[in-house]
């Protein structure tokens, strides 16, 4: 592992929309560095559709994933633990204990787990921040790391949120006055500035109370009954997935593999 993730600081994105080109080369990165086929990516882009009068038209795109909350939703809704906020900041995924329930991707207020609905023991997809390459010793996730314009940024949580702020404060004019990310679900570790408000990109607005209180509610004060159905079906899970041997995510090595990925229904047609 390297220095820089072993140590105990929080680390983070900031995306600036105006820098995005929308060339897609962070969805090819992820999906070559996670070994996903782009049809159930981690990474999607996010964009205003064409917009003003011809000649004077603009549009603006970034790239959306997981927001690695500070109070994570998919954790709390997590029966078996394989969703987790490491000391970094980074909320990870342990295939290992997944179930495929899905209740993850109900309780996201951003919308982010994705699901392999194809495969014959379909499981989730999600961002982990590259936690594997960085602990490989390399500086950055692979959009980061790859992305032309840098239009993404990678580095400690603290001067990401900071240095969002210092562009909106020396570009008033060119950025609106919110950096998305800092109060959405009680904070995050991605940070995004825009020249645009965020909810013409599509981004999810809509306070910034965490509901991971009231998942737990739920999750937590599930009779003994309903815990035991879950314990029972893993047990049965986990047994068939030992018995499949293959590779983990179904299509990684066969038609599913295209050079520019889908996007999901809220965002553009690629
Ligand atoms: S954005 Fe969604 S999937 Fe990511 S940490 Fe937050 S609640 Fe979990
Ligand atoms: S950090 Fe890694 S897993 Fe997350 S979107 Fe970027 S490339 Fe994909
Ligand atoms: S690689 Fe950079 S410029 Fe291209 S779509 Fe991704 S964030 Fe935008």
């Amino acid at each position: 592992m390297s220095e820089k993730i072993t140590s105990e600081k929080e680390f983070g994105f900031l995306i600036d929309a105006s820098r995005c080109i929308d060339c897609r080369a962070c969805l090819v990165a992820c999906s070559v560095e996670n070994e996903v086929p782009n049809t159930i990516s981690r990474i999607w882009i996010k964009e205003t559709g064409v917009t003003g009068q011809f000649p004077n038209l603009s549009r603006y795109s970034a790239p959306y994933h997981c927001m690695h909350c500070d109070d994570p939703s998919c954790v709390s809704a997590c029966t078996v633990g394989a969703l987790q906020r490491d000391a970094n900041g980074i909320v990870t995924y342990d295939i290992d204990r997944c179930i495929g329930c899905r209740y993850c991707m109900y309780a996201c207020p951003f919308e982010v787990p994705n699901f392999e609905w194809e495969a014959q023991l379909p499981l989730i997809v999600k961002c982990d921040m590259c936690v594997a390459r960085l602990g490989e010793g390399e500086a950055e996730p692979a959009c980061a790391a790859t992305c032309p314009t840098d239009a993404i940024m990678f580095g400690e949580k603290s001067s990401m949120l900071a240095q969002a702020h210092q562009r909106i404060d020396l570009n008033p004019d060119k950025y609106v006055d919110h950096v998305y990310g800092e109060t959405e679900n009680g904070g995050t570790s991605t940070f995004y500035v825009s020249p645009v408000p965020f909810e013409e990109m599509g981004f999810p607005t809509g306070g910034s109370i965490s509901p991971a209180y009231s998942n737990r509610l739920v999750t937590h004060g599930t009779p003994a009954v309903a815990g035991s159905v879950a314990i029972g079906l893993s047990g049965i899970y986990l047994t068939i997935k030992r018995h499949h041997a293959g590779p983990l995510v179904a299509g990684a090595e066969g038609e599913g593999e295209t050079a520019v990925a889908p996007t999901p229904d809220e965002t553009t047609e690629a």
